[in-house]
């Protein structure tokens, strides 16, 4: 099956169109989960958040804020959410990476992060732990640094 959002970028399916750049495309979510619902996403087809490169990423997310001011004046929301899921798990349905951009009202229906409960923090030496070992995994380049932070 062809990839529904290549199709759109193609213009052989229809979409309502919000924005676009060059290299990306904004437009209404056909299941709208929230009036306003936009999707932003590269106009190549990039399957996920492995897979797009970093500065393609940050043409999708700048067009996402524009898009986010044009609803936050449209509908008045009082809050927004970006979304972004990859894989089966994290409940990616399009194999085409999007960044999902929801006005938000209380008690929209939307699904709320944790669920109810929010965990009671961590401690700081399993988190010293966990930043390490990502730390170690992040390229040092394009002006990103990873030092540890001293106590
Ligand atoms: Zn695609």
């Amino acid at each position: 099956m062809a990839c529904p959002f290549c199709e759109i970028v193609a213009g052989r399916l229809d979409a309502s169109v919000v924005a676009q750049t060059e290299h990306v495309l904004a437009f209404l979510d056909l299941r709208q989960a929230v009036p306003g619902h936009v999707l932003v996403i590269p106009k190549a087809h990039v399957e996920d958040i492995y897979a797009i490169d970093a500065g393609l990423a940050g043409e999708v997310m700048q067009l996402g804020v524009r898009v986010a001011h044009a609803l936050r004046e449209t509908f008045h929301p009082p809050g927004l959410n970006l979304w972004q899921s990859n894989g089966k798990a994290g409940g990616q349905e399009v194999p085409h990476f999007h960044l999902h951009v929801q006005p938000r009202r209380v008690a929209d229906g939307l699904l709320r992060i944790y669920g109810g409960a929010v965990p009671e923090p961590a401690r700081r030496a399993e988190l010293d732990d966990m930043a390490q070992r990502i730390r170690r995994l992040i390229p040092s380049d394009d002006g990103v640094s990873t030092p540890p932070r001293s106590p």
